[in-house]
């Protein structure tokens, strides 16, 4: 069983994680921003291979509203994560490559 809108978040995150300012962007900080936005979202369960109806629901997921829609939740997650990352020290020079 896979949730197909976990692929969607991460494709979203590696677009809008570069656009919020002070966001760390370590694996932990990444990890942390995903598993938030995923927490926002419907999860659109899919089973079989290939899974039946991940096509139906990719095409809703890439739609202008859908992408709107996850573009806005992912941004809030990394603006929450930014805010209030989980460690003290921000890691640096280990900012994931987008
Ligand atoms: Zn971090």
């Amino acid at each position: 069983m896979k949730n197909l809108i976990e692929d969607e978040i991460i494709e979203v995150y590696k677009q809008v994680s570069s656009q919020v300012p002070n966001f760390c962007g370590c694996a932990k900080c990444r990890d942390d921003a995903i598993s938030l936005a995923l927490n926002h979202v419907r999860p659109r369960y899919a089973t079989g291979d290939p899974p039946d109806g991940a096509v139906l629901s990719r095409i809703e997921l890439r739609s202008e509203t859908g992408q709107a829609q996850l573009i806005s939740v992912v941004m809030d997650a990394v603006r929450h994560v930014a805010s209030r990352p989980r460690h003290t020290t921000p890691p640096l020079g280990t900012r994931a490559v987008t």
